[in-house]
């Protein structure tokens, strides 16, 4: 135990206020300034500060032990024997444990001595409160991902729609955003978020759809008041207002910014000068992605062990930031055509100019993690080495910016900001060696030549002997005299003169010691240098902390100008890795529009295609939409055997149509694509059965959402929809689906639905807006080889026997199903019933009563209009009629 515990510890005070432990006993002061932090931070594990340990008690002991397998003791801490459960783990390993204790998902608080230790009790104080949403290191901060800390807030809106504020910062990178989220939307901001603590309002509903893993802290229901958080965060930015972050209509996320920066005031002070200005994000700038398509899609995990996700597949960035920014827009699809466009005239520059690339990305890699680095910096937690990591990354920027420029087009005009930094880099090149210790107390930290005092101090420790042979000199000059150094034991240096010179000491010489032919004095530049000589170890340390805590204040103030360089690196890097992929594999750029038709000719999945050898993956076309044009069906039907490539296709269309909106090249020869609202996608249950989502109620929930949230402008994707049950509902859902779409009074979304329901083909010759596809297949007797083709047309035939016999069912059984089949098909076309319970939902479709159409019939209210609104209406029935039979336009 250490020493200043116990002494505390000893101390019993006997007075009548002194606390007693809960059996009636008198408890120690450390007991009672333990018990009193802990009442403050009762949800936090309380890392007690005791000479060389942290130490932990009661239940909090308990759980440090089980988390950390660390030994649980006892300990006395009170005047009548009582025990109490205790852990307590060495100070230097606290980074190590710490790390563990909040990657558990644990709040721990540090409490640090704050006076020396001597005679009595200690004071302490929290210095930190860690939680997985403000840690800044570790193995909860990941390379290429933010660590997100996000607050929320709900709206109280009129109109008494589910809306939330949400506000969203990475304590590491300084990132920052605000945004109004709907309800529904939250599933999937979730998703791409991945929140490491959420800050809610305490007594306020939690937002739905949350995950139960996810750290949940209350705070004050007031730090939450939109008009409280204004002020908070113009003083913690250092702004005069937060007029110009374009947060108008936000108010539910201004007060959630607020209470984040509250809550780091108190838990981690440090990392508020590196948070960023707070973003605005519009919603409806953006695709939202639900969950179900990011993961349908593969965006960032592969479904299926073992296969690669379309991240893993585009990431070519350098650095971690460019990793980071790359997640950022592929999670985050845009709206705007000229928003992506400018993205793409990036990403076309840099594959116009390969040599210029290549060089650029080798600078990239030397290039660390400024945006982080940077963090540590203003936080105060930087040492030298991590000063020296920053300078050779910043030594980077003025080569990358040549080399962007060189690039040309789009990619230098993110050369400016790469300027400007400089300075920072000179300051820690200057004055920080090449390779400085971790810690400061071994020495060598600072470059010899870069700061006087240093010099001298360190010229002290290494040559005291030369330091007083040169002020003898120096003296001697001045007065003349033989003067000479020594050292006495006791009363240390002086200077000797013979005793015949004696009398001409200099005034301010003190004579100490009279021998028979010699005289001693000291005098004031003698003890100054003696103080120095003997106190230069503690000084040149003390000095080179101050040279080091100077640098980091230099740095720190260039803190915007290496943030807006970080970023101008980011896009860069990201930028250059798309171009990259483009020309290793072929992409295009497409073409951006607001409307029309989807095109897209030699169209590969990005994923797939890798995964097969060169060559081998088959290029389909795609033309969707378009009506007036004419040009696609709005919904096409894609018809075909089990394995003949129907999800592949699906999945490939909407990637295609997801990279171009992120700003990417496309694989694809050509693509037009018309900007999406929204990319749906819903997975017939049996397909899904990775994501543990194999209940048929799942797939209706989702395909409720599609149809009540499709626009004429999204991309649906529905595979295999009504698989999740028996035939004749499956068949009977999944017509009603698809004449739904299409009866859309604002415009059919544009729709693939893959099915190997044969029968809803006949849909096609019903709706004129519907057109089939099929997996082209070719049988060579018995054997049936997939060519992966789309051809127009619907599958005539299954050819679930073949795939039964491709999966290694007993030749015998294949043998049976066959003669079986043939003696269904032969009882089929002999009968005129119809072949399947399942053809019954083939009559000619009768508009359901559930039409969109019918319905806005239904509920018009004429007495309710004047005749002017009337005759509009009048109008906008027609036009929603011509549009459903397809003769619009
Ligand atoms: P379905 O949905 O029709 O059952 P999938 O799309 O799952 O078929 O495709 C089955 C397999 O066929 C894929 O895993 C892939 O290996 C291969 N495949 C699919 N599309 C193509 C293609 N265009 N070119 C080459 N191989 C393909
Ligand atoms: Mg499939």
């Amino acid at each position: 135990m250490p020493p200043e515990g116990q002494a505390a510890d000893n101390v019993t005070a006997s007075t009548a206020s002194t606390p007693t432990s809960a059996r009636g006993g008198k408890i120690t002061p450390a007991r009672a300034q333990y018990l009193a932090m802990k009442r403050q931070h009762p949800d936090a594990l309380l890392l007690f500060r005791m000479g060389d340990f942290y130490e932990t008690f009661d239940d909090d002991a308990a759980v440090v032990a089980e988390v950390l397998g660390i030994a649980l003791t006892s300990r006395p801490m009170g005047g009548d024997g009582g025990r109490i459960p205790l852990a307590g783990i060495p100070y230097h390993a606290l980074d190590r444990y710490l790390d563990r204790l909040v990657a558990a998902g644990h709040r721990v608080a540090i409490v640090e001595q704050t006076s020396p230790p001597g005679k009595g009790l200690v004071e302490r104080r929290v210095v930190r409160v860690v939680t997985p949403g403000t840690v800044d290191a570790g193995s909860l901060v990941e390379e290429r991902a933010q660590n997100w800390l996000v607050a929320a807030s709900p709206v109280r809106a009129a109109d008494g729609e589910e809306r939330w504020g949400i506000a969203a910062c990475d304590v590491t990178t300084g990132a920052f955003e605000c945004s109004i989220v709907a309800g529904a939307h939250l599933a999937g901001e979730w998703t791409r978020l991945r929140p490491r603590e959420l800050l809610l309002a305490s007594g306020a509903p939690h937002p739905p759809a949350i995950d139960d893993e996810v750290l949940v802290t209350e705070r004050p229901a007031r730090g939450f008041d939109p008009a409280r958080a204004a002020e908070v965060l113009t003083a913690a930015l250092g702004v005069a207002s937060i007029d110009s972050f374009g947060l108008e209509g936000m108010d539910a996320a201004v007060g959630a910014a607020g209470a984040l920066v509250r809550y780091l005031e108190e838990a981690w002070p440090g990392a508020l000068g590196h948070l960023r200005a707070p973003l605005a994000v519009r919603e409806q700038e953006h695709v939202y992605l639900d969950p179900q398509t990011r993961r349908n899609l593969d965006l960032f995990h592969g479904r299926r062990e073992g296969e690669a996700s379309l991240i893993e597949t585009l990431d070519r960035t350098q650095t971690a930031m460019g990793g980071r920014l790359l997640r950022g827009w592929l999670g985050r699809p845009l709206r705007s055509a000229a928003a992506a466009d400018a993205r793409l005239d990036a990403v076309e520059a840099f594959v116009r100019a390969p040599i210029a690339r290549a060089t650029l990305r080798r600078s990239l890699r030397a290039v660390g993690d400024l945006e982080r680095l940077l963090g540590r910096v203003r936080a105060g937690t930087a040492n030298a080495r991590v000063l020296v990591q920053l300078r050779l990354s910043l030594e980077q920027l003025p080569a990358l910016r040549e080399q962007a420029e060189a690039v040309g087009g789009a990619a230098s005009g993110l050369a400016p900001s790469l300027a400007g930094v400089v300075e920072a880099a000179e300051a820690v090149r200057t004055a920080i060696a090449d390779d400085p210790p971790a810690e400061v107390a071994d020495g060598g930290t600072v470059r010899d030549g870069a700061d006087a005092e240093v010099d001298a101090l360190r010229a002290l420790t290494t040559d005291a002997r030369g330091a007083l042979a040169s002020l003898e000199a120096e003296e001697r000059a001045r007065t003349g005299l033989p003067l000479r150094v020594g050292f006495h034991r006791v009363f240390g240096y002086y200077w000797e003169l013979p005793a015949s010179q004696a009398a001409k000491a200099p005034a301010e010489f003190e004579p100490r010691q009279t021998l028979a032919n010699a005289q001693r004095f000291r005098s004031t530049a003698l003890s100054a240098l003696e103080t120095r000589i003997l106190g230069a170890r503690e000084q040149l340390l003390e000095a080179e902390r101050a040279v080091v805590e100077r640098v980091r204040a230099q740095v720190a103030e260039a803190g915007p100008a290496i943030a807006a360089a970080a970023d101008a690196v980011a896009t860069l890097d990201v930028a250059a890795a798309l171009a990259e992929v483009a020309s290793e594999c072929g992409y295009v750029r497409p073409e951006l529009a607001d409307g029309g038709a989807l095109i897209i000719e030699g169209g590969r999945h990005p994923v797939v295609e890798r995964r097969l050898p060169a060559g081998a993956f088959v290029p389909n076309d795609c033309v969707l939409g378009g009506g007036a044009t004419g040009e696609g069906a709005d919904i096409v039907l894609l018809s075909g055997p089990n394995m003949g490539g129907k999800s592949t296709y699906l999945r490939q269309v909407a990637l295609c149509v997801l990279l171009a909106q992120c700003g990417s090249f496309v694989p694809a020869d050509r693509a037009r694509v018309p900007m999406a609202d929204r990319i749906f996608s819903r997975v017939g249950a049996q397909d899904d059965i990775a994501a543990g989502q194999s209940t048929f109620m799942v797939e209706m929930v989702e395909t409720a959402a599609i149809l009540h949230n499709a626009t004429e402008r999204s991309l649906v994707i529905l595979d295999e929809v009504g698989r999740g049950t028996a035939t004749q509902d499956g068949l009977a859902i999944a017509r009603a689906v698809v004449e739904y779409l299409h009866h859309r009074p604002g415009g059919t979304p544009r729709t693939l639905f893959a099915t190997h329901f044969q029968e809803l083909a006949a849909l096609a010759t019903l709706l004129p807006r519907v057109e089939n596809r099929s997996v082209a297949v070719i049988e060579e007797g018995t054997d049936v080889v997939f060519l992966h083709r789309i051809v127009p047309g619907a599958a005539d035939r299954s050819y679930g026997v073949h795939v039964a016999a491709i999966a290694g069912l007993p030749r015998a059984v294949v043998a049976r199903a066959r003669e079986l089949l043939r003696e269904l098909e032969a009882g089929a076309s002999a009968s005129s019933a119809p072949r399947t319970k399942a053809s019954a939902a083939l009559q000619p479709p009768l508009l359901p009563p559930t039409d969109p159409f019918v319905d806005a019939v239904a509920s018009i209210e004429p007495d309710a209009l004047t005749p002017l609104e009337a005759l509009q209406r009048l109008y906008e029935l027609r036009r929603d009629a011509r549009r459903i039979l397809g003769t619009d336009g």
